[in-house]
């Protein structure tokens, strides 16, 4: 999750603007200086890797319950230490690690990244599955068998009010001084200073409690208002059925829950909960909460960073030859985002509840979303959103970028003075309208010539669909990156495989053929809202490039006349060919164009080594086509087949390890349900 520092860190009213400032101000000196020792390297490889999160879960097989393991700390040192060792020599078989092991946000998370980056072979994806396989086994080698170590999105039971839902029970669960949750303790998080200081500066920042609504998913039974219970700190008072008016405070004029009665919701699975509205949170920007509540859309409430940085993803990073080629690359795969959240969808539960959506993103999103009410008019996105802008220095990269966005006017002037160009300069300068979040109290004594981390302090937290990333310091190995952010996470290393693969086959692709995705951010943003959808994969229609091969630099292009609505089916497999007889142009689909990338690129590769390439491009393709299901879809169907489901959204204690142990029985290979697996 970026940058760690030592020392110590300063809560929010620790902070002045003026420190703050410093921090900005240093933050762009540094990009400066980066910039300008780094802007004319060349690095001839297309190095890449991936980053996988894992979470642990205990569970209790006599009991019936499964619990997220707080422990990730522990299993982190371990891992740590023998890679060290390595590093020294002293491992006994010298043998290396496969993963390099980081930490995360939840105290039960970890997340890994092969030792090595792969490098720029073709045959290197090759590797990628059993790389995936042993880290798993890696870290399993310090774990007991009553311990998981999953690769799921969200943990379902996140949350849950009808579940302990982590172990060791934490001593004050809930309302802790960081998070203030109803639902979760501050346990789960990662005890390094970083990020409880994250979470707890967030909220201070932004004067309340995040707001996480997402559409809950209604089924026969399901109270709408059980997605809004809080634990009732008085339930003798009330009786089932029983209501009370909600008074509205005064000062909340765009609260979320305007005139709903607190009702007391009907036992969930023997245990009674009551619905109590909390109107701390009434700052969400309308154009998020409205869509929910104006039209009362029952929803599920969350109010915790753990529920949104709580999720895991799956990422992949590309080093570039060039700056530009960097930029380029970025701005394709800005396009494509929206598209991989669909076919990747693995979140359909939230605190413990079926939610109407299959994605995290918006969860995510709103998790750590600091702004003020009134910076909202101006600063139209949280800090965990989609991009708002294409970076290259063309012509088309300006024009396709349609929304409005807010730049830091200084920080746009300083860079342009060093002769940054118009695109990146907006860039950096958008970056810098956020505030550090964390700022650590040896803060002055940042080398601006030759270290990063007061800019990796704004960027690290500008946490978007994609990421550009400098080489790390002025003097580092590493060159310019591009990392490509959206991906949930799959259920089987096979899968997780596939998707890494197929990304960066892409990539290759779009950089062999300089393939041209640039459509109206705009539309990229829709796009990103269908994704959440329940089965948007299956029944819904995104805006998309249908002539990649356009040259980019046909400068009097209409920008709406580049795109039309297509199925994900469509954009993975390609368009119908009968299309041509009505005039309507065909898209070849990115799986034909890896295919033939493969074709021209991978003749080196022998007959085995392209069948199993091809493998992983089948599975997406059939994932594409909806003969294979998304997690999203599976789980959901797992659990309203469930023999103790009663059709009321909820995902019981019971239902959720069930749940949990089907998904690790796919996970650890036993079973290969024909739904999800070729
Ligand atoms: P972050 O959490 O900031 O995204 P990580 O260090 O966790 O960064 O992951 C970096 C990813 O970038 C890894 O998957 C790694 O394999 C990949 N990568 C791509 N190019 C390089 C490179 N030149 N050097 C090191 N890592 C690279
Ligand atoms: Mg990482
Ligand atoms: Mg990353």
């Amino acid at each position: 999750m970026g940058v760690l520092t030592e020392g110590k860190a300063l809560r929010w009213e620790e902070t002045t603007a003026e420190t703050r400032q410093y921090v900005k101000n240093h933050g762009v000196l540094q990009f400066i200086s980066n910039y300008l020792k780094n802007k004319d390297r060349i690095d001839e490889k297309l190095i890449w890797g991936d980053e996988i999160e894992y979470i642990m879960v205990k569970v209790n097989k006599e009991r019936k319950v499964a619990q997220l393991l707080l422990a990730s700390d522990v299993l982190l040192k371990k891992l740590t230490e023998k890679e060290i060792q390595y590093e020294k020599g002293n491992l006994p078989d010298m043998k290396q690690p496969s993963g390099s092991w980081k930490p995360e946000y939840g105290k039960f998370m970890i997340e890994s990244t092969p030792y090595r980056p792969y490098g720029s072979d073709i045959i290197d994806l090759l590797k990628v599955e059993d790389n995936m396989r042993n880290r798993r086994l890696e870290a399993r080698e310090f774990l007991t068998d009553d311990v998981y170590l999953m690769c799921l999105s969200c943990y379902p039971m996140m949350g849950s009010l009808w579940s302990d839902f982590v172990t060791p029970t934490p001593e004050k669960k809930n309302l802790g001084p960081i998070s203030n949750s109803y639902y979760i303790s501050d346990e789960v998080i990662n005890p390094h200073i970083r990020f409880g200081t994250l979470t707890y500066n967030i909220r201070i920042r932004r004067g309340s409690k995040v707001c996480i609504l997402v559409p809950l998913y209604m089924d026969l039974k399901t109270n709408p208002l059980i997605g809004l219970a809080i634990q009732s700190v008085n339930l003798n008072a009330l009786q089932n059925g029983s209501t009370i008016e909600y008074r509205k405070s005064e000062d909340n004029s765009d609260c979320p829950i305007e005139n709903l009665k607190v009702t007391v919701v009907n036992q969930v699975h023997g245990k009674p909960l009551t619905v109590t509205i909390d109107d701390s949170h009434c700052n969400q920007s309308p154009t998020f909460c409205n869509q929910f509540i104006k039209n009362k859309q029952p929803s599920i409430y969350m109010d915790a960073m753990a529920f949104g940085m709580g999720c895991g993803c799956q990422q992949t990073t590309y080093q570039l030859k060039t700056i530009t080629e960097a930029r380029f690359l970025y701005d394709q795969l800005v396009a494509i985002c929206p598209i991989f959240l669909s076919l990747t969808a693995s979140t359909p539960i939230l605190k413990s509840l079926l939610a109407d959506t299959d994605a995290r993103w918006n969860v995510v999103s709103a998790s750590v979303d600091d702004r003020i009410p009134s910076e909202k008019s101006r600063i139209l996105k949280s800090r965990y959103d989609s991009v708002s802008l294409f970076i290259s220095n063309c012509v088309a990269a300006e024009k396709f970028s349609d929304i409005d966005i807010d730049v830091d006017q200084t920080t746009y002037d300083i860079v342009s003075n060093v002769g940054v160009d118009h695109q990146l300069a907006r860039h950096i300068g958008h970056l810098f309208i956020r505030d550090p979040l964390v700022i650590f109290s040896d803060f002055e004594e940042v080398d601006d010539n030759s270290h990063t981390d007061h800019f990796e302090n704004i960027q690290s937290t500008n946490w978007q669909t994609v990421r550009f990333k400098p080489p790390p310091n002025q003097n580092s190995e590493i060159g310019w990156r591009v990392e490509f952010r959206v991906m949930e996470l799959q259920l089987s290393d096979f899968a997780n495989a596939a998707f890494a693969i197929f990304s960066t086959l892409m990539v290759r692709a779009i950089l062999a053929y300089r393939l041209n995705f640039y459509m109206p951010i705009s539309k990229i943003d829709e796009n990103l809202k269908i994704a959440h959808k329940r089965d948007s994969i299956l029944n819904d229609k995104f805006n998309f490039v249908f002539d990649p091969t356009r040259p980019i630099e046909d400068e009097n292009v209409d920008i709406h006349s580049v795109y039309r609505p297509m199925t994900i089916n469509e954009v993975i497999n390609g368009t119908d060919k009968n299309l041509t007889e009505n005039n309507i142009q065909p898209f070849i689909g990115i799986a034909n164009i890896i295919y033939k990338y493969l074709d021209e690129y991978g003749t080196s590769l022998s007959l085995e080594e392209r069948k199993k390439l091809n493998t992983y491009i089948e599975f997406i393709s059939l994932r594409a086509s909806g003969k294979l299901q998304t997690p999203a879809h599976y789980i959901r169907t797992f659990v309203q087949s469930h023999p103790k489901y009663e059709f009321d959204s909820v995902v019981s204690e019971e239902i959720g390890f069930d749940l949990l142990e089907h998904l690790r029985s796919i996970q650890t290979e036993k079973i290969k349900p024909s739904e999800l697996c070729i």
